[in-house]
């Protein structure tokens, strides 16, 4: 028999629609907990309620947690390990999954983007293909992964792109690594390795700016005047900013506060391409770091892994860009 390790933590998928109010929020039980699903014949379930929380709710300590769980699940057998999440920040923590852990277990995270209770909801269907994923033998070493609504995708590359929709979970530029259909379990692309970081703590501040048509430099003049320990900028387009921003990063790279950069734009990677006032060339030139086809809530999350690992220069430029 496959052990596979499931770890509930909460959401959508873990919730339940007053009928009078609409309202939907935890249920005291989790639904999860006594759902009744069909799993393959060679699959024996080991399920924790490890939290449950609305994902808007998660921190980094539980980010941690589900890492250290996983990490003890190594030594103990287990084939697989199947997380139900909140769809909001899922692929924040699956993001901080794939980039801590490196061993080749496969690590499913999945959600519902309708209640329990709710019609057409989604969740024990996901709950049923993520289990599927996690049990079969080409899950292996993809990274950690996402399954959603029949397609699987990469935790490193994939964003929420819909409020509602039960298709909300896209793969910019690249599309799904996989999809799950009736009877079989796709994969049509491999991951590239990356560098895997493991870290005992996530402190420190790192806030996101994201940069707009007429933005001046006052805001981020303000974080170079506090305690931050980084800076995350969703840029334009291929990786410019507006020029009144460009000596107030300079201050924070005079302070050897880090600052990274990824584009606003939904497809693509950010390049030092321009050589004009707040080019991306002239970014490059003051010390801002590229990140490479991560968006700014991933990148976020990898500055910190690398602050909280002490990385600094050339060190920190190559595991943020790899
Ligand atoms: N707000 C919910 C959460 O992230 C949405 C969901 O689960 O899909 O917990």
């Amino acid at each position: 028999m496959k052990k596979i390790l499931v770890l509930h933590t909460g959401g959508t998928i873990a919730m339940k629609e007053d009928l009078i109010t609409g309202g939907v929020s935890p249920d005291v039980v989790n639904p999860l907990m006594d759902a009744e699903i069909t799993i393959p014949h060679d699959v024996e379930l080991f399920v924790e309620d490890i939290f449950n929380v609305p994902s808007p709710h998660i921190m980094p300590e539980h980010m941690l947690l589900l890492k250290n769980r996983i990490l003890d699940a190594h030594s103990q057998q287990f084939e697989g390990i199947v997380i139900t999440h909140g769809t909001d920040t899922l692929e924040e923590t699956a993001f901080f999954l794939d980039t801590t852990i490196g061993h080749k277990l496969p690590i499913v995270l999945t959600g519902a983007m309708r209640s329990s209770n709710e019609l057409g909801s989604d969740g024990l269907y996901n709950f049923e293909s993520a289990i599927r994923v996690a049990a079969c033998p080409e899950a292996r070493g993809k990274g950690v992964l996402i399954v959603m609504n029949d397609e699987i995708h990469s935790a490193r590359y994939v964003t929420k792109t819909h409020t509602t929709n039960v298709a909300t979970f896209r793969t910019p530029t690249l599309g799904p690594i996989g999809i799950v259909t009736k009877q079989r379990i796709l994969f049509m692309q491999e991951l590239l390795e990356t560098e895997h970081l493991d870290t005992p703590r996530m402190d420190g501040l790192i806030p996101i700016v994201k940069a707009y048509a007429g933005m001046h430099g006052d805001l981020i003049t303000t974080l170079a005047q506090s305690q931050i320990d980084g800076l995350v900028i969703e840029a334009l387009g291929a990786g410019n900013l507006p020029p009144d921003t460009v000596p107030a990063i300079q201050q924070l790279l005079e302070k050897k506060v880090p600052v990274v950069l990824v584009s606003r734009c939904f497809n693509g990677i950010a390049e030092p391409v321009y050589e004009y006032k707040g080019g991306g060339k002239e970014l490059q030139d003051l010390g801002v770091i590229f990140c490479n086809n991560i968006n700014s809530q991933k990148a976020r999350l990898k500055l910190l892994i690398a602050t909280n690992n002490q990385l600094s220069n050339k060190r920190l430029t190559t595991f943020m860009q790899s």
